[in-house]
């Protein structure tokens, strides 16, 4: 189940993608993006990880099974960087650092 939140309402701009891993859904997301303190935590969360992964170094232009890689994107493991645009992006939506 894929549930996406676009930035603008256009096609050409950003859009964050959220989807269960579980085939079907078991209604996480949908739980997530229908009460913004739930979605607040669920992207803190994911913030923390890449924030506290250290592959890539200090500027994060890498990406591993511990952060962002996973069987089902293995197709573009060499674009995934977990610092950069990724954690531009939290810092945009007021998580992390600011
Ligand atoms: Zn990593």
């Amino acid at each position: 189940m894929v549930h996406s939140i676009r930035f603008g309402g256009k096609v050409s701009e950003p859009a964050l993608v959220l989807f269960d891993t579980i085939p079907g859904g078991a209604g996480q997301v949908r739980r997530a993006i229908e009460d913004e303190a739930t979605l607040r935590k669920v992207l803190t969360a994911a913030w923390e990880n890449l924030n506290n992964c250290t592959c890539g170094g200090e500027q994060g232009n890498a990406s591993c099974y511990g952060c962002l890689k996973n069987y089902s994107n293995q197709f573009c493991h060499e674009q995934l960087e977990r610092g950069g645009k990724v954690l531009e992006f939290f810092t945009l939506m007021g998580i992390g650092k600011q």
